[in-house]
């Protein structure tokens, strides 16, 4: 078992633990150095911090930033950055806004399906943080009875070609990591398996990643089967990019894997963390 955790979420996106008791839960687990990484949001960074402190788990600042690549739906992590650098607070800023807009739009396509006011639902749930996402409708239906758990949500309206889906532009992955360059931070591309693409362009997107600075590809996740860790475990080796792992934990009860949970990374990765060592010594 590893003792990090590098993928996590709060109240502050789509997760339901604060940042806080996420730490806690984290601590509790024998995490030792945790990363949380709210979608296009770092106001649970201090909190999170704070707690660490308190607790003796050394908190990573980290972000999931939405990307979009030729048509495709990408996320990208950002570990050990500055929550104060300039361009990702603006640019996030600017994520933030976009997602206010299409919130709009998902809201009035489910108003046609049949669903009464969406989107004070999904902003009323979305009130822990700055961002509002799919999950928050998702909850919302379940909490109308209309679907029974969150996924079947995703099936029914929220998933691609749904009632209440809706295209929508996030950044480039270029500026998505220059971002997160510019912050000082480490990009690391997530669950790679759920993107659907098949193995030649997967190895384009990785050595175009690569190009642009990015360093590690998350290979052990709750998202991805044993297989896949070790089909992603070699394709990261080949095109030279490190291995990273994170549970993609959202609550109890809401995701595959709980905080803390992970499997070693399948031999001959190269862990993100050792090129890292102020992630392992900072810790208290
Ligand atoms: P968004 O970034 O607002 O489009 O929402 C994406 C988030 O929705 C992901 O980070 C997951 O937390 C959640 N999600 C995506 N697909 C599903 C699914 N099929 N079932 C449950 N949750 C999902
Ligand atoms: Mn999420
Ligand atoms: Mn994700
Ligand atoms: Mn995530």
């Amino acid at each position: 078992m590893l003792a990090v955790d590098l993928h996590t979420h709060s109240t502050r996106s789509d997760g339901t633990l604060a940042p806080a008791d996420l730490v806690l839960r984290a601590q509790q687990r024998g995490v030792q150095v945790l990363a949380l990484t709210d979608h296009d949001d770092l106001s649970g960074i201090a909190e999170a911090r704070e707690a660490g402190i308190e607790l003796g788990v050394h908190v990573l600042p980290g972000v999931e930033v939405s990307v979009t690549w030729h048509g495709a739906t990408l996320h990208v992590l950002g570990l050990g950055i500055d929550p104060q650098a300039h361009g990702i607070v603006a640019g996030l800023a600017g994520v933030r806004a976009g997602r206010l807009e299409r919130a709009r739009a998902i809201a009035a396509r489910l108003e046609d399906a049949g669903v009464v006011a969406p989107l004070e639902g999904a902003l009323r749930l979305a009130a822990g943080g700055g961002m509002v996402g799919r999950v928050h409708f998702a909850r919302l239906l379940v909490e109308r009875g209309l679907v029974r758990d969150t996924s079947a949500a995703f099936r029914r309206y929220l998933g691609e070609g749904k009632s209440g889906h809706v295209r929508h532009r996030w950044p480039g992955l270029d500026v998505a990591v220059g971002w997160i360059r510019d912050a000082g931070g480490v990009a690391v591309l997530a669950h790679p398996a759920r993107y659907g693409l098949r193995t030649a362009r997967m190895r384009a997107l990785l050595e175009e990643f690569r190009a642009l600075g990015g360093e590690a590809v998350e290979v052990v996740t709750g998202n991805h089967t044993t297989d896949e860790q070790g089909m992603y475990a070699r394709l990261a080796g080949a095109v030279g990019l490190c291995a990273s792992a994170g549970s993609d934990f959202h609550g109890p009860g809401e995701s595959w894997w709980d905080v803390g949970q992970l499997p070693d990374l399948p031999a001959g990765c190269e862990p993100v963390w050792h090129g890292q060592p102020g992630w392992v010594s900072a810790r208290a």
